[in-house]
């Protein structure tokens, strides 16, 4: 497909006037609705990324936009310097929902991902009672949690750390899917959490062993350490359950969201845990301006009220099993593997050339389906989760069409 004049003025004012710090598929967009997403011609694609699941609820869902718009009407920011009348009710109906005791509101993953590691290390000195500055995180390999320099601190991704340094310190690196592992490094007693994502998303949909998150949980518990589970992109339904952790029967004692507790409106992120680990943190001691606005709690309940009543975990295990059933079908020799849970999916491409992901994401651009490769090789598939069947087999037609016109 040859970019229209309309279009090339859109990517060469970004490549002028922005950094460089991402490479998007050459396809600028400027509407979208539900599953679909249009572009400035006015073609319409898939929106098989859905804002790497932020857009679980789908482009623009009416509820979501109402409570968005009625909210802006009113008040949108106080900051945390005074109350105001949303701030509690979110804090109040996110808690039930989940069933924490305590809720701290913030915006973006990483930011939430950063309050998660400062309350496990208030945690370990205040209740643990680990020496000051001795507290340890074990973290996994392959892992994404954000771009802040702690967060890449601990990224075992060559591009994320290189020419950043220095790091923080304070992380211990262990191999992801691997109890026997993480055994051996809960005999530190300096340690103070373990830091996972259920599925690895970044990575290219990485679904651990069966079980994994389950003795993972155990372990921590006999150990008196910390399970923080990153659910930003695993969670809130994307995965067939509300928590990825759930198909485990998992309760993290610090729970990170973002991403779709917004419906792909604005930044919202959340980190929930008990009393005994909220309540370290006092007054002055962690906090951001936008974190418990108005506008973020009122769309925040409301993004939550539709995955529920609109069921859709129940929708994405049931699409997600029709997809990688359909794409099985297909019997592609480009295709080396499927893999995911729900509408988490990925394909991994066997081809001996390095850009063939990216030239079938091209192709499937060309057909009308957006997607993104994810580490070279994997194309992650996450439609928003209120897909339908026949929507699926569209989409897997599409796909079929893409393999088949680079083969
Ligand atoms: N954690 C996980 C598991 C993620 O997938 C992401 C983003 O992709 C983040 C954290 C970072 O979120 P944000 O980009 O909002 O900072």
């Amino acid at each position: 497909m040859q970019l229209s004049d309309k279009a090339s003025y859109y990517l060469e004012q970004e490549e002028k006037h922005g950094a460089h710090n991402y490479h998007p598929l050459p396809v600028v967009l400027e509407k979208g609705n539900g599953v679909y997403v249009w572009d400035v011609e006015g073609k319409r694609y898939f929106d098989f990324l859905s804002g790497y699941s932020a857009l679980n609820q789908g482009h623009r869902h009416p509820r979501i936009m109402q409570a968005l718009t009625d909210q802006a009407q009113k008040l949108t920011l106080t900051s945390r310097a005074f109350y105001n009348n949303k701030l509690g009710e979110f804090e109040e109906f996110i808690t039930r929902f989940f069933g924490y005791d305590k809720v701290l509101p913030m915006n973006t993953g990483a930011e939430a991902v950063e309050t998660a590691l400062k309350l496990a290390r208030k945690w370990a000195y205040k209740v643990k009672g680990i020496a000051e500055n001795e507290a340890k995180i074990i973290t996994v390999s392959e892992n994404f949690h954000g771009r802040t320099i702690t967060v890449i601190s601990f990224s075992t991704e060559v591009d994320s750390q290189k020419d950043f340094g220095p790091f923080t310190p304070g992380f211990v690196t262990i191999d992801y899917d691997n109890i026997e592992a993480l055994e051996k490094a809960l005999q530190d007693k300096n340690v103070a959490a373990f830091l996972v994502e259920p599925i690895q998303g970044e990575a290219g949909v990485v679904v651990p062993r069966e079980g994994y998150l389950f003795k993972a949980k155990a372990l921590c518990k006999k150990n008196n350490v910390l399970f923080i589970a990153d659910e930003i992109q695993t969670g809130l339904a994307r995965t067939g359950k509300m928590l990825a952790c759930d198909h485990e029967n998992v309760k993290p004692d610090v729970l990170i969201l973002g991403k779709a507790l917004s419906g792909g409106t604005l930044p919202v992120s959340a980190v929930l845990a008990s009393d005994e680990i909220m309540l370290t943190i006092l007054p002055g001691e962690h906090g951001s301006t936008y974190g418990g606005n108005p506008l973020a709690c009122a769309v925040a309940i409301e993004s939550l009220k539709v995955l529920e009543e609109e069921n859709l975990s129940e929708n994405a295990e049931k699409m997600g099993n029709i997809f990688r059933a359909e794409l099985r079908k297909l019997n592609s020799p480009l295709i080396k593997e499927i893999r995911g849970k729900g509408l988490l999916n990925a394909i991994v491409i066997n081809h001996a050339d390095e850009n063939a992901a990216w030239d079938i994401c091209l192709k499937l651009r060309d057909n009308g389906l957006l997607a993104k490769p994810t580490h070279g090789d994997k194309i992650r598939f996450a439609p928003p989760l209120i897909i339908n069947e026949v929507q699926i087999k569209e989409s897997v037609a599409i796909i079929a069409k893409a393999l088949s016109s680079l083969h």
